[in-house]
């Protein structure tokens, strides 16, 4: 268990999905985000470092980048979110279209309601807009969930969820966003986004949050070239060396600050309140105050940001290195909201 944990977090197991681009930005910034978003493990590379001329080598010639190679072998050439999620698994069924009860969202809430559901005999399809796991995916370890006592990664709570509904006899649809309900005749109907409508007697709703954005337009045009929003775990491997902001003073931003302390050269903790505890668990609170390379801000916001970044906050002032919008692999700075 501990060595599986480790190989986890070293992205050292075995099924490993690499993704080969010429820059870390653009696509393949978002088939890192969509692969995280299905609870897959990936590594990504440049084209021209040598590990990625290997694959890039091991590819048809002249194939489109950004490469997706599967641990089979296969190769996806620059491909669609659809065709990433009939790769990972989980196609509609399309022969079954009525079910008793449709699950939207396969965050917690969702995968639970799979599990209480497929167990009790229903027949039940789970619809997501990404993969697995909603939020909990991009949580490096969750420490106060029942049963873990070393606390897991929300990839593999996830995973198991998964496996767990799956084996019970869930359905899975990824990749799909349901945009509309309707009843007609005292039935429901779901329609997805690409994959026509289905049947259901019951429909249950677990779409979970979406994040508030901070309101700064110039950091928005950075979202994938130094600016992330929720901490993806994926990214944290690219900030080695780096000095990093994480913006939000919650369990969340406590989290990714640890997580990404193992690669950044340092962690500035940006907080609007005063205190830590306002709004972070006691274990999180005493792990950052008694890590090295974390530094915390309180009583701050951003309020100005710039492509060649200069996050102004209120109260307190930084001058950031520059922060490329192409996003080479020399970035200095990073923030992560
Ligand atoms: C970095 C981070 C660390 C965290 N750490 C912890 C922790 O240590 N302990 C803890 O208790 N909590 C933690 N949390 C919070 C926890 O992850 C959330 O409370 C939990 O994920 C909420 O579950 P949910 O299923 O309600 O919603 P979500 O996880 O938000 O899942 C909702 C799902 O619905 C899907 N969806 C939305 N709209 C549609 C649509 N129209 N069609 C199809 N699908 C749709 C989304 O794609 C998503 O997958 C953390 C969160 C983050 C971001």
């Amino acid at each position: 268990m501990v060595l599986l944990e480790w190989a986890e977090a070293n992205r050292a197991a075995p099924y490993t999905v690499h993704i080969v681009g010429e820059s870390w930005t653009g696509r393949a910034f978002e088939l890192r985000e969509t692969l995280q978003q299905c609870a897959v493990s990936h590594h990504f590379c440049l084209a021209d470092s040598p590990e990625g001329r290997a694959l890039v080598a091991s590819a048809p010639a002249g194939a489109r980048l950004p490469l997706v190679v599967f641990p089979d072998g296969r190769v996806l050439q620059n491909p669609t979110n659809l065709e990433i999620s009939r790769a990972t698994g989980g196609p509609i069924d399309q022969n079954q279209s009525d079910f008793d009860v449709i699950i939207v969202g396969a965050g917690p809430a969702g995968l639970s309601a799979a599990v209480y559901g497929a167990s009790e005999g229903l027949s039940t399809m789970v619809v997501d807009k990404g993969g697995i796991g909603g939020q909990a995916t991009s949580s490096s370890l969750i420490r106060n969930y029942l049963g873990f006592p070393r606390g897991i990664s929300g990839r593999l709570l996830a995973q198991n969820a998964y496996s767990q509904a799956w084996v019970f006899g869930a359905n899975f649809t990824f990749m799909q966003t349901v945009t509309d309900i309707a009843r007609e005749d005292g039935q429901l109907f779901v329609s997805l986004s690409d994959c026509g409508r289905l049947r259901a007697s019951a429909v249950l709703l677990a779409m979970g949050v979406s994040y508030r954005r901070l309101g700064v337009p110039a950091l928005e045009a950075l979202i994938g070239a130094g600016v992330h929003y929720g901490g993806s775990t994926s990214e944290a491997p690219a900030m080695v060396g780096r000095d990093v902001f994480v913006v939000g003073g919650a369990n969340s931003a406590g989290q990714s600050a640890l997580h990404l302390a193992q690669y950044a050269r340092r962690v500035t903790l940006v907080v609007r309140a005063r205190s830590l505890r306002d709004g972070m668990s006691d274990y999180l609170v005493r792990q950052v105050r008694a890590t090295e390379n974390i530094q915390t801000r309180l009583g701050c916001e951003v309020a100005v940001g710039e492509g060649s970044i200069a996050i102004q906050l209120l109260h307190q002032y930084f001058a950031i290195e520059q922060l490329s919008p192409h996003g080479s692999s020399g970035d200095p700075t990073s923030a992560v909201v």
